[in-house]
């Protein structure tokens, strides 16, 4: 596949995804670094995580979550760490 300057097409579809949520907007600086995505994982504190949902918004519905496995923690794909299933953060964005 031929690649332009601005790098190959899942970069472009995730730059381009990530200018639509201004969650990820936001994070887009802890995101990048030397001219590519790199999934390098944002800290609770940076992303303002709290144990609690927001405005009906939780991490078990946002497009990020990862559900436990067995009788383990949940996690995601962004925010370091333990993720509970009924917190939130700024960088929720809700499932599709
Ligand atoms: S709300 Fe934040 S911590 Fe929770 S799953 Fe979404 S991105 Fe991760």
């Amino acid at each position: 596949m031929q690649r332009n300057k601005h790098g190959d097409p899942a970069r472009r579809g995730f730059l381009k995804f990530a200018a639509t949520v201004p969650g990820i907007a936001a994070a887009l600086p802890f995101l990048l670094r030397a001219g590519e995505a790199v999934a390098q994982k944002m800290s609770k504190k940076a992303a303002k995580y709290q144990p609690n949902p927001k405005d009906g918004q939780r991490c078990d519905n946002c497009q990020f979550w990862i559900p436990p496995e067995g009788d383990g923690p949940g996690g995601c794909k962004v925010v370091e760490g333990e993720i509970a299933p009924e917190a939130w953060c700024v960088l929720y964005a809700p499932k599709g």
